[in-house]
């Protein structure tokens, strides 16, 4: 399966746990053979760090927030021109396949 999105892309997330519902942000890490993507501020998790020893230097301890992986079926890319969450449609262009917003036709790459 070719995916539709990538990493950069602007995303909103239109269903799942509902503290993630409706945010947007940009896609950070892509994993194409689990389906799932990162974007930045979604699904943060909270992990307690401990203090660690790291080659010579010391890692305070302290909350860090990390964001965890999403359902790539969970998030729509965000048109730019629309400026809304739109299925993504592919245009060939001779050799080229470009990425198309669905509502509007705009180009998203
Ligand atoms: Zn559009």
């Amino acid at each position: 399966m070719k995916l539709r999105i990538k990493k950069g892309d602007q995303v909103e997330v239109i269903t799942g746990k509902k503290d993630n519902k409706g945010k947007r942000g940009e896609v950070i890490r892509v994993f194409p053979k689990e389906g799932r993507v990162v974007v930045q501020g979604v699904n943060l998790l909270t992990k307690h760090q401990r203090q660690v020893q790291s080659e010579g230097k010391t890692i305070n301890p302290g909350i860090v927030k990390l964001e965890g992986p999403i359902d790539i079926s969970n998030v729509m890319v965000v048109c730019k021109k629309c400026n809304k969450p739109t299925r993504v449609g592919m245009l060939r262009d001779g050799e080229k396949v470009s990425r198309v917003c669905k509502k509007c036709g705009a180009k998203l790459d």
